[in-house]
This record gives C-alpha cells, structure tokens and sequence, in this order.
C-alpha cells in the first residue's frame, strides 16, 4: 500500500492532520496543485493569488528539506496532475485534511481517481467541528460571549483557577476610543518579495482571467519564519494599544494597532492557541493591560473559533439566507472605488492596494452600507471574497451574511449593525474630507448613510420591532415627520437611479 498526501492551499503547516496521519516522512509522496480552474469562478484580488501561490511554493520547499517527496502542479484543473501523479508514484490511498470550505469537501469526496480517497479530521482550528456541535446543540441562543467564556475555561487562557483574571471575561468599556488627533500609529512588518514571490507577481499580472486590485505594492509575508515575525512585531508594538483604538479608522493610516495575522491563520502559516499564548505571555512577562489583551484574545480565541463552528453547524444553506429579502445588485464603484463617498473612497483604495480592511472599516462602513441600502447579501459576499486578501468561505459567510447584513435573523447579531454617518463621523476622520455632511439627512448634501440609514428602519420597522435591542431607536424613527420621510424616500430613489442599474431576483 502507498499512501500519497494532497496538501490544500490553506494547509500550510507540517503537523496538518493528513501529514500527521502518516507514520513515515522520508520520501512520503505528497503534492500541492496551484490550479487556474479554481479562481474561475470568480475574480480574486491579485494580491491573494501571489499570497497563497507563493506560500504554496515556499512551503514545498520545506516540505523537501524535511525528506518528504513533493510533487509540485501547475495546471488548469486538479484531477489531471492528481491522476498522473497517482498512476507515477503507484498510490493506493490518497489522504487529505477535510477542507474548511464545505463546497470543497464535495468537490474531493465526488473526484473520480483510480485510488481510495480519505478525508481526515481537519486540525486548523481549536474546537473540532464536532466538539462545537456538542457545545451548540440544544441551545436556545448560540451567543459568541457564551462560547468564548467556555473557550477560555477548555484552553485555560487568562484564568485564575475558575475566575477570569481581573474578575472580569470582557474590558470593552476601556476600549473603542475615537481616534485622536495627531495619533502615533507603530508601523506595520512587511517584506520585500523574494525570487520565489517575484516569479508569482509576474504569472498573476498577466493571467488572462478577471482578477481584482493589483500586486505591485505586494508586500506580505509568505512562510511560516515571516509569519511568526508579524505576530511577534504585533505583540512587541502593537497589541499594548490594540484594544483603545480597535475601532478608530483614520485617513491614510491602513491598520492601525491591527495584528495582520488573519492571512496567515488562515493558510495555517500561524497556529490560534500559540497566537493566543503569545499574548496572554505579553500579558503576564510584560504587564500589559487586560484591556487590550483580552481584547485579542477574545477575537482569535471567540469570533474566529465561533464563525468557523457556526458555518460547519448551521449547514450548506446558510450562505443563501436574505432575511430582509434584499435585492439590489452592487453599485459599480465597489469595483473601481470611484464615488464621492469619501469613507467608502478610502477603504475601497486601501483594499485595492494591500487587499486588507480592519474589522471596523469592514463591519461599520462596507457591510453596513450594504446592509441599509439593500444590496443583496449574495453579492455582497461574492464580493468581499472577490477583494479581501484572506477571505474563505467558512469566515465570509458567517461574517459577511450573518454579522455584517444580518441575513441570518439574527442568529448570530443580536442585532443588525445598522448605524448613520453619526457612527463614522464619531470614530474616524473620513467626513472631513467628504462632499457630504454627516449632520444632514436630505437635500444635495445629505450623507447616504444617513438617508439610508432611516430608509432601512422604516422598511423594515416589523421585521426590527421583534429585535429588543432597537427600540430606542425605532422611537426616534416614530418622531419624524411625515414630509421628512417622504424626503428621504425621494432622495433613496433618486440614488438608486443613479448609482443602481439593476435587481437580483
Ligand atoms: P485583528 O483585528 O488584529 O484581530 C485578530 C484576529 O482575530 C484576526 O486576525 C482574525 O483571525 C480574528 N478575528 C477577529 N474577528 C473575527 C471575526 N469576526 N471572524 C473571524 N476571525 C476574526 N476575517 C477573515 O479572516 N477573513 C475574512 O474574509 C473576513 N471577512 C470579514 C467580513 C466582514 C463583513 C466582517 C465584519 C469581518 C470579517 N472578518 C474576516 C473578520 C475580521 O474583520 C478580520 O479577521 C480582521 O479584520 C483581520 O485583520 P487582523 O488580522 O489585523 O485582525
Ligand atoms: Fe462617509 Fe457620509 Fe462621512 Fe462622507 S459624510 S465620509 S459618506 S459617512
């Protein structure tokens, strides 16, 4: 019997389960295919396809120093190199992590391959997908803070015996500042591309599909030694100041205190429990201030752990849900950046550029938009997949569906992250610079946040109501006046006109 090991483009790391689930290293036949056939099904930016490409290959190259024997594919499908590879190397069972990506998973499980294909237990995360059913199961309410506290029990993470150290599981009250003036942000680690990366650059810039954004600026790391340098720099400058400014976006200033390691956990370059230790240490060697720490942790250790259990739990037809029932298509200037709304200018350049956005320009400003102006949840997915440099469908859908749009019902929010210009005004700097007026609600200076914003409570005032968390606000919507909502109505279908050109059914 020869085993042979297909290693995925976010499997990068030497104890995945597959790799593991083999007792000899020397000369194990193992393969990794970068396949064009892949980013067909829609556009990537580019700066994700020299990403993972490039990791692939380094990480092929490790693999060959530790003795395994690696075949490396470039091809336009996977089936062609993984049959030729199977008939040279004479393997009788093909063994592969269970993909994050449930499509993935059928796509392996229906390849027809002239060897047995087994599908092992996937390891990339710290809650098994059946130790997070076991957790959820039964449950009236699947809430984030629940699961987190009893992460934080299982993997002993910030806790004095069986207390949360400083009394308390969450310090969000010191956290969440507005940006200041003149703020002092810690730069960020980046690389200069090596051969290996530059050979990539020059294959994505002249594929001949449809990609998005550009790589000329690609400054990412792409093995697991850079990898551990950012987490490092992020724990050494950044993470003292995380949680303060954790929701603060300035003009400019692409990551603030952000730890950039969402890439590489998602490619398993880093692993979450030696991130987590990283800064619980920093914590205990260094005295930093549990505000930020567990602001951290609580992000890598709850909502990341969290989406990813949610996905696996809630099935295939989640990705599909509307619960607003949503239907209008994305504005052009998703795609090409170019509108007046200064915020959104801003971040939809700054994604162009580096693929990255941090959580609040995402959830406060791109799905929030997209959520009061009625985009529809399917397209808005498609294109935070298509933009973002670490998106996979296990943390878009959750994110972008469930937390962002509120598709779900409400089975993740508790309620929709709906807000108006007030929100971003208050936490950023962009509506300085803007041809709108954050204060105004109609007229030709009326922020679209704004008229949106109102436009979304009212239209779904029934839907809201049921919501316990938003009657505050659907009182200030019943103290408007009737000419004030006709208004808004006018200026809502006028932007429509304008900006949108058609509906999905
Ligand atoms: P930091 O702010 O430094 O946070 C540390 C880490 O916590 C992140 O690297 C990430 O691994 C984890 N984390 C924090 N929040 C979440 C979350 N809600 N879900 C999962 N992990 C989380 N994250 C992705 O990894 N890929 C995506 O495609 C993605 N799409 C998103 C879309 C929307 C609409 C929203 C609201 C959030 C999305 N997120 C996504 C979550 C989060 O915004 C990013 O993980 C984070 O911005 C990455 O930057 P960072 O590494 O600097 O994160
Ligand atoms: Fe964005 Fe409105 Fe502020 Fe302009 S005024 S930056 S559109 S929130």
């Amino acid at each position: 019997m020869t085993i042979g090991v297909w290693i995925l483009g976010d499997q990068l790391w030497l104890e995945e389960s597959a790799l593991q689930s083999c007792s000899k290293i020397n000369s194990l036949p193992v393969i990794l295919i970068e396949s064009l056939s892949h980013i067909q099904e829609r556009p990537y930016h580019q700066q994700k396809l020299v990403l993972v490409w490039s990791a692939m290959r380094h990480f092929a190259q490790e693999l060959r120093e530790k003795g395994y024997h690696v075949t490396y594919a470039i091809a336009d499908d996977f089936i062609t190199p993984l049959r030729t590879w199977i008939e040279e190397e004479k393997i009788t069972e093909l063994r592969v992590m269970t993909p994050n990506d449930q499509t993935f998973s059928q796509k392996i499980s229906s390849l027809e391959l002239p060897c047995k294909i087994s599908l092992i237990p996937n390891n990339h995360f710290l809650w098994s997908r059946e130790e997070f059913q076991n957790w959820a199961k039964g449950r009236k309410r699947l809430l984030m803070e629940d699961f987190y506290r009893v992460g934080r029990r299982k993997f002993h993470i910030l806790m004095a015996g069986d207390k949360p150290v400083g009394g308390e599981w969450n310090f969000d009250k010191e956290n969440r500042k507005p940006p200041k003036k003149n703020l002092q942000t810690p730069p960020a680690m980046w690389f200069t591309p090596d051969k290996i990366t530059l050979e990539v650059m020059e294959k994505v810039k002249h594929l001949s599909v449809p990609t998005y954004g550009n790589c000329d600026n690609f400054l990412w790391g792409v093995n697991r030694t850079q990898a551990l340098e950012v987490l490092n720099w992020f724990i050494d400058y950044r993470l003292a100041d995380f949680g303060a400014y954790q929701d603060a976006m300035v003009t400019g200033e692409k990551t603030m205190w952000h730890s950039l390691i969402s890439p590489y956990l998602n490619l398993g370059l880093l692993q979450p429990l030696e991130v987590i230790q990283a800064a619980e240490n920093a914590h205990y060697s260094r005295k930093l201030h549990l505000n930020s720490v567990e602001g951290f942790i609580r992000q890598v250790l709850g909502w990341r752990e969290y989406m990813h259990g949610i996905y696996h739990y809630l099935g295939a037809d989640y990705g599909k849900k509307n619960y607003f029932q949503h239907t209008q298509a994305l504005p052009n200037f998703f795609w090409n950046s170019q509108t007046q709304m200064n915020c959104l200018h801003q971040i939809f350049t700054q994604i162009a550029d580096t693929g990255y956005a941090h959580h609040i320009q995402r959830l406060m400003v791109l799905s929030n938009f997209a959520l009061i102006a009625g985009l529809s949840p399917q397209a808005v997915e498609n294109w935070f997949h298509a933009v973002f440099i670490d998106g996979y469908d296990w943390v878009m859908q959750t994110n972008v569906i469930g937390m962002g749009l509120f598709a779900d019902g409400g089975i993740l929010a508790s309620k929709p992250y709906a807000a108006s210009a007030n929100y971003i005004n208050k936490m950023s700097d962009y509506c300085q610079g803007c041809v709108y007026n954050p204060k105004e609600r109609v007229g030709e200076k009326a922020c679209p946040f704004n008229f949106f914003y109102w436009h979304f409570l009212e239209r779904h005032r029934d839907k809201l109501q049921t919501q316990g968390r938003m009657s505050f606000i659907l009182k200030n919507l019943d103290k408007m006046s009737q000419e004030e909502l006709s208004a808004i109505h006018q200026q809502v279908d006028n932007w429509y006109s304008q900006e949108i050109q058609e509906k999905i059914d």
